[in-house]
């Protein structure tokens, strides 16, 4: 590659990485799997290698990728959190115990520990008692999260020994196994799941209501003395040991004196991974003795005397056993493939989305066959091959009726997916009521799935407009159902009967009828009975419906289901009314896309203005975008903003625009 080149596609990977970065440390919904980004970062350093010039100190291999958001207080931490260099074979890892003995005259004794997939926090204490809790951010300002960090019972909030000063540096992350209740509910709820336990975790810690971080079961591990006053500590392995005594979860560690012996550490860890109670990323590997360390000292992004070796996503054979057919809220029917239980990535898993009959054909896979499966740290577990049918199978072919209420399946033309096209089959049924009654939705607090299953099991209700005929003492004989439980039931029950129309549509569950849309049809129409009477043309009018969305609200509303359940809620004393909160039209054919973290205003509150003008907030940068409303920390939108020549505009010149 000649030097013009290797420039080009160096900011190309640039902006890449900024991207991912913010996906993952500022939204904690990734993109793309670890793997993939941990590839992209060794193309950008290979090319830096390749030609030093372009390894400039604003690269993102010279510094960390997080950043510390407006939402929170900041925190300048006293000793820089760093992170690790990343080694992918145990080549790479021997080098560095080289490298390390050959700078300090002999190799050195060292602590080989696993690498805990979480977030990692700073606590300090000040004579003995917690004071602050914050994130890494860049390593150098964090976020305070105190308040979060408290709801973590395994963090002692006071320590026996009234030490003037103490930080420690550790890991929050989300157990496996609250892990999955979490994603189980979220699946439930229709909310989109967490991606990963590390994800989990850190959107959990990274709240503004404590209330929830408490909710999602979190824990941690302690690595480091990032300073102290009052002991002296001159090792890693009695930094450990004094932290165990101080009440501290510390993580487990080995000690290794040879590059052989820190390769089977690695391997003993990396076999075990299924047996932790968390995700694990890697080995990280520590020389020992304080003074050895400050002798090989740290570049700006990690230090030179720790490496982290990180495991390749796990791939395994096994036998697949049958393909399930699922059939979802809006009567999408997913096959599932179910095979022999294998452990990946430290869960056991035995069921993967098989996404449609376009992925089963292509892949050609069949009952029987030899797959393997993936699993990168994602919680969604993929068959990525057939490896060998068995002698007798057949090609696999999706039922054409749907498997639980038996109507003929139907394949919409924008859709790779079937669906059962029967409102009322029992499989849609329950989610239906779920979705119905969920935040963001009716948001009936109390009413989640267990209730709704007792309900139907007792034949209490059939559709969601019956939950408003239910009595306090229907409730009350539900299981684990107590008087006063069944009382805030009852009231969070009525109460929703003043949501607005919007939130009413978006919990009808119309297919392709989301929160978004829901809000531009009842801004357009303010009330059911207009909405009802319109046409899918009129419908299409509206900026951000289109033809496929109003044509499938247009159906919905012309279903003798749909139109049975709105009476029913009217009658029930639903209100279903909108109030609109435009003020006028001057944004109107407008797109505008946030970026970075505004100086006063939240995201939230910018594009209800955005809103209230006419105007649209849209999610990514293209030819079609307006204005750019770029805050601190703005990223590869702003970039590809400037490259598009589209107009950035500050908080104070968009404020100006609304006046
Ligand atoms: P890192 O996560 O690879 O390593 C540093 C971190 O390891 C430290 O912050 C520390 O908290 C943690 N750690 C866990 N156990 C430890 C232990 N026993 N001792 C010491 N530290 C321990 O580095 P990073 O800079 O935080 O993140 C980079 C990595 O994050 C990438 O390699 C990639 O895997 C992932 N990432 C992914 C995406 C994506 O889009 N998928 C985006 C950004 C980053």
């Amino acid at each position: 590659m000649d030097k013009n080149a290797a420039a080009k596609r160096a900011r190309e990977l640039w902006r890449i990485i900024e991207s991912h970065n913010y996906s993952y440390y500022v939204l904690d919904d990734p993109t793309v799997e670890d793997f993939e980004y941990d590839t992209i970062m060794r193309e950008l350093k290979a090319i830096e290698a390749e030609f030093p010039e372009l390894c400039t100190p604003d690269s993102p291999t010279q510094h960390v990728g997080g950043y510390a958001m407006n939402t929170f207080e900041k925190v300048t931490h006293k000793v820089q959190m760093a992170s690790l260099q990343d080694l992918f074979s145990k080549e790479q890892m021997a080098e560095f115990a080289e490298k390390c003995a050959e700078e300090l005259g002999s190799m050195p004794l060292f602590t080989v520990e696993p690498k805990i997939d979480g977030l990692s926090v700073s606590l300090e204490y000040e004579n003995g008692v917690l004071v602050r809790g914050s994130t890494r951010g860049d390593g150098f300002v964090g976020e305070d999260v105190t308040a979060n960090i408290k709801t973590i019972k395994s963090i002692p909030h006071k320590l026996p020994t009234e030490l003037p000063l103490l930080e420690v540096r550790g890991e929050v992350y989300m157990p496996k196994k609250s892990f999955e209740e979490v994603v189980a509910e979220q699946e439930v709820y229709g909310e989109k799941p967490f991606k990963n336990p590390r994800n989990a975790a850190a959107g959990s810690l990274r709240q503004k209501d404590p209330k929830i971080t408490k909710k999602r079961k979190l824990d941690i591990l302690v690595f480091n003395i990032q300073q102290i006053k009052g002991e002296n500590v001159s090792s890693h392995a009695d930094s450990l040991r004094l932290l165990k005594k101080l009440g501290f979860n510390t993580v487990d560690f080995y000690t290794a004196q040879s590059r052989s012996e820190i390769s089977g550490i690695i391997d003993k860890i990396g076999d075990g991974r299924a047996d932790f109670p968390f995700d694990i990323d890697g080995a990280v590997v520590k020389v020992d003795d304080f003074a050895l360390r400050d002798r090989l000292g740290s570049t700006a992004k990690f230090p030179k005397w720790a490496a982290a070796y990180k495991y390749p996503p796990e791939e395994k054979e096994t036998t697949l056993l049958d393909i399930e057919v699922n059939v979802g809220r809006t009567g999408a029917i997913t096959p599932v493939a179910v095979f022999e239980t294998i452990t990946l990535a430290g869960t056991e898993v035995s069921r993967a989305v098989l996404h449609n009959q376009e992925f089963i054909t292509e892949k050609d896979i069949r009952i029987g066959d030899r797959i393997v499966v993936r699993k990168a740290g994602e919680i969604i577990p993929e068959v990525l091959r057939q490896v060998g049918h068995r002698e007798d199978s057949v090609p696999y072919t999706l039922p054409e009726k749907c498997p639980v209420c038996g109507t003929a399946a139907v394949r919409y033309e924008d859709e790779a997916a079937l669906r059962c096209p029967n409102s009322e089959c029992p499989a849609q049924q329950f989610k239906n009521i779920v979705h119905f009654a969920s935040k963001g939705a009716m948001d009936i607090d109390g009413c989640g799935p267990a209730v709704i299953t007792g309900l139907l099991d007792k034949g209490l209700i059939e559709t969601a407009a019956d939950l408003y005929s239910l009595k306090e003492e229907d409730v009350a004989g539900l299981e684990r159902m107590g008087k006063r439980s069944a009382a805030n039931l009852i009231a969070a029950v009525d109460a929703s009967k003043n949501a607005p129309l919007d939130r009413v549509l978006y919990a009808l569950g119309i297919r392709g009828i989301g929160s978004e849309v829901a809000k531009l049809l009842a801004e357009r129409f303010g009330n059911i009975d207009d909405l009802l009477g319109a046409t899918a043309e009129e419908m299409a009018k509206i900026d951000g419906v289109g033809e496929v969305l109003s044509q499938s609200a247009a159906n919905a509303f012309g279903e003798p289901h749909f139109i049975h359940l709105i009476n029913s809620l009217r009658e029930a004393g639903v209100e279903m009314k909108y109030e609109s909160s435009k003020k006028d039209d001057r944004f109107a054919g407008k797109t505008f896309v946030l970026t970075g973290t505004l100086p006063t205003l939240k995201r939230d509150e910018a594009k209800k203005i955005i809103e209230s003008y006419g105007g649209k907030a849209a999610g990514s940068v293209s030819k079609k975008t307006d204005y750019v409303l770029a805050g601190e920390e703005a990223g590869s939108k702003l970039t590809k903003a400037q490259e598009l020549g589209i107009t950035i505009i500050s908080e104070e010149e968009f404020l100006e625009m609304t006046k």
